[in-house]
This record gives structure tokens, sequence and C-alpha cells, in this order.
């Protein structure tokens, strides 16, 4: 995947070439054989041993990555990356997407506590967290969702108290992906509760293993089970491991989520040709209400190839994405969601089989079925409407009077 001509520097087309010999050398080309990767993304069920397996091979190729100066590009050094740029990140991980390279284990530590920690952490903090974080050290997971607090996040209940030297935190978190492999988590806590709601949270990075924390997986719709229910029972975290300012995590957390929904924003496996080539598998390629579907998929393509277009050209300025990457994280769940049907619409009747008595090894009822992994995590379609509404279109605002009265008054779920 080359630049198209005239649009990168020498340097960066150099960097570029460079970064391709370097993953040449070091990793196994990924298949472009399109079978093999449905086979790949039809999984629906991997043991402890396997997964275990499978995250040791995750950490020893990112250390591969971290000692040959590819990890952390954009990160200033004295954390223990190479103080390039974005453009530099952009371009590695294009490259690096040709080849078997498996960052997902990755991605919660290096695409949202990462930029978490430069913005708001203490220079010992960077110091001490960053550099194990891009040697794929240590596996980060996300502890911000509660049962009674998801959409609603700044609803939380899991409380942190000071206790001497130490902060003691209790309660629930849920949904948290790889928090069953991870070793550090990012909580939010609750650590007043007689000021309005977005005001009496902190940030605190948990070590995993310490006592009091019990993780319970959750099997998803798709049959595997990367997320989890996490127990927070009396947990003592060192007043060292608080991220931002006390009672200041509304702020720090922003920066998360944005990082969160800029990660759902990035990769997408399909083509439209692989919709196309189904339809003609199934002899419907002629079915005018397919064609039309199919017309339908080819403009949500398009629209989502200029929306990564808007995005790049944004990064490539130096800008962030602000709450218009929620345009993005929507188009992405509208997508999700209409090939899903689309595909399993072409199928008919055999859109019901499953495993091995599907089509391409139960690819397509895979796809269907990991739509709402998408359309929820990172924020659901409905409350992505909110943001664009309220922050971006500058609507008014729904009547809240929770956000104003001290939180230990509001009623809870
Ligand atoms: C695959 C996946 C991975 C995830 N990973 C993590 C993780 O690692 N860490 C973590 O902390 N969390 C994680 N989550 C949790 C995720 O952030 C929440 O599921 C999400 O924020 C929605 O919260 P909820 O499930 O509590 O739904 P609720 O908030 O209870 O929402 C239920 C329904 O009500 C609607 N709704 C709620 N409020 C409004 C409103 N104001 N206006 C209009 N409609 C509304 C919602 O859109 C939804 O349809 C993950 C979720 C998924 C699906």
């Amino acid at each position: 995947m080359s630049a198209p001509a005239g649009t990168e520097s020498p340097e960066l087309a150099d960097f570029r070439a460079s970064a391709d010999v370097w993953c040449n050398d070091n990793f196994e080309r990924r298949s472009v054989d399109i079978n093999e990767f449905k086979r790949r993304f039809s999984i629906s069920s991997i043991s402890e041993k396997d997964e275990r397996a499978q995250v040791a091979r995750a950490q020893a190729g990112q250390k591969l990555v971290f000692e040959a100066g590819f990890a952390g590009l954009a990160v200033p050094t004295q954390y223990g990356g190479q103080g390039l740029t974005a453009q530099h990140q952009r371009i590695f991980a294009q490259v690096a997407s040709r080849y078997v390279i498996d960052t997902g284990i990755f991605s919660v530590s290096i695409g949202m506590v990462l930029p978490t920690l430069l913005a708001h952490g203490t220079e010992e903090q960077k110091l001490r967290l960053i550099p194990p974080m891009l040697r794929g050290d240590d596996i980060w997971c996300q502890l911000f969702s509660e049962p009674g607090a998801g959409s609603d996040l700044a609803g939380l209940t899991t409380k942190a108290e000071l206790d001497g030297e130490t902060w003691c935190i209790n309660g629930q978190k849920v949904w948290n992906s790889f928090a069953h492999v991870a070793n550090w988590g990012i909580l939010l806590a609750r650590t007043d509760w007689d000021v309005p709601k977005h005001r009496g949270i902190s940030v605190f990075m948990v070590e995993m293993n310490s006592d009091g924390v019990e993780v319970r997986p959750l099997r998803q719709i798709t049959g595997i089970a990367h997320f989890n229910e996490t127990f927070l029972t009396d947990v003592n975290v060192p007043t060292n491991n608080l991220l931002g300012e006390l009672n200041g995590g509304w702020g720090v957390t922003q920066t998360t989520l944005m990082a969160e929904r800029s990660l759902i924003g990035g990769g997408m496996g399909l083509g439209f040709r692989d919709y196309v080539a189904l339809a003609k598998e199934y002899e419907r390629a002629d079915d005018p209400n397919i064609r039309q579907e199919l017309a339908r998929a080819y403009t949500r393509f398009e629209i989502l190839r200029w929306l990564g277009e808007r995005s790049r050209t944004a990064m490539r300025a130096g800008k962030m994405m602000g709450a218009e990457s929620s345009v993005t994280k929507l188009a992405i769940s509208e997508h999700v969601a209409k090939s899903g049907d689309l595909a399993l619409a072409i199928e008919g009747a055999a859109g019901m089989l499953a495993g091995d008595d599907a089509s391409d090894f139960g690819f397509w009822q895979q796809q269907f079925l990991s739509q709402w992994a998408i359309r929820i995590g990172g924020g659901t379609e409905q409350v992505q409407r909110n943001v664009l509404g309220e922050r971006v279109l500058g609507l008014p605002s729904e009547a809240r009077p929770d956000k104003t009265e001290p939180f230990r008054l509001v009623p809870k779920n």
C-alpha cells in the first residue's frame, strides 16, 4: 500500500522503504488469499492455551518492533519513542499491516493509554510506564464502564478513598476488553460525592495482579470471550498512580475516549468487491433488490474512504480530529449493520447455517454477529448522535438536572 505519487516527501518515502525491508526480513508476509483472511475472521472459539500463545507471540513481535526503533515513532525519545511524526507512525502502520504482526492486544495500551499518559501524566509516570508499554511488556485494559454507567459514564459509582499513603478502591467494572490478559488497567473512580457527577471523578492506574482484583470473562454473541467483568474489593493503589488532577478525571477521560473513537474508525477488512463476489457465488448478482443494496454498499464504501482521507489530511496538518470523529464512528456503525444484513440477504436460507456448514467457514455469519461490538463499543450510535448534535452542530443539549446536583443526591440505577 504505497502513497499516491507526489504526496510523500523523499524522507518519508525512504522511511517507508526501509520499514518495508525491515518487516520483510523479520515477519512473514500476510497472505493475500481472501480465503485465508476469511478463515482468520471466522473463528468462534479459542482455548486458553492458544490465547496465551497468541499473546506471547504478539509480545515477542512488539519487542522486535521496539528494538528495531519502529515503536512509538511519534513519542518523545526520553520515553522510549523515536521523536518522529504522526506521519511516520501512520506509514509504519500501513507497511506493518501487510505482515503478520499482531498489534490488536496493544490497542488499549498504545492506542488509548499512551496518548492519555502523554497528555496528562507526570514526568515520573511517563518515564516509568511508557517504555514497557512500547516494548510490549505491559498490556493495558480499560476499566471505565460499570453495570449502571455505560453511555452515562460519569454516573459511575466505583469509589476510591484515601487511606494513608494509598487509595483504596471498591466497585465493579464491566465489558473490559483484554482484562483477563492485561497486567495494568486504567480505571475511573469517584473521589468526591458532594459535587456534580463530572467533577468528582479521578483516573487511577491499577496493577491487575493487585490483591482484590478479580476478572471474570464474558462470552460474546460471536462465541469469543474477549471482554470481562472486573470486581475490585479493597484494592490498594499507590498515590503516584493517580493520573491527572484529583477530581479532574473527566478531562483526562476525554483524551482516552477520543483516542478510542479514532481507533474504531481505523481499519476495515472487506471491500465492495467481496460483496459482489458473494452475490455472484450465490447467483444473486442479477436480482434487482440485491443490486440496489450493492449500490448502497458501494456508496457507503466511498463515504468511508473520503472520511478516512479527511482524517489523514487533518493528521498530516498536525490537527487532532475533535467531535467529528463521531461522524466516522457513526458511518462505520451504519456500514457494518447494513453490510451484515446484505451478506445474509445474498445467502438467503443458507445464511442460517453456521460454522463449517456455512459458506466461507461461517465468515459472513461472524461478520453479521460482530456488528454489535462495533456499534456499541466506544459509545453507541445514539450517543454519537448526541455528541454530534451538541458539540458539532451546536444544538441545545438535553435538560440534565443530574449534571448540576451533588452526585450523592442523584438517584442511582
Ligand atoms: C466490544 C466491546 C468492547 C468494549 N470494551 C470496553 C472496555 O475495554 N472497557 C470499558 O470500560 N468498556 C468497554 N465497553 C463498554 C462500552 O463502552 C459500553 O457498552 C457502551 O458505552 C454502552 O454502555 P452500556 O452497554 O452500559 O449501554 P447503556 O448505556 O445502558 O445503553 C443502552 C441503550 O440506551 C441508549 N442510550 C443510553 N443513553 C442514551 C442517551 N442519552 N440518548 C439516547 N440513547 C441513549 C444506548 O444508545 C443503548 O442503545 C465495550 C463494549 C463493547 C461492545
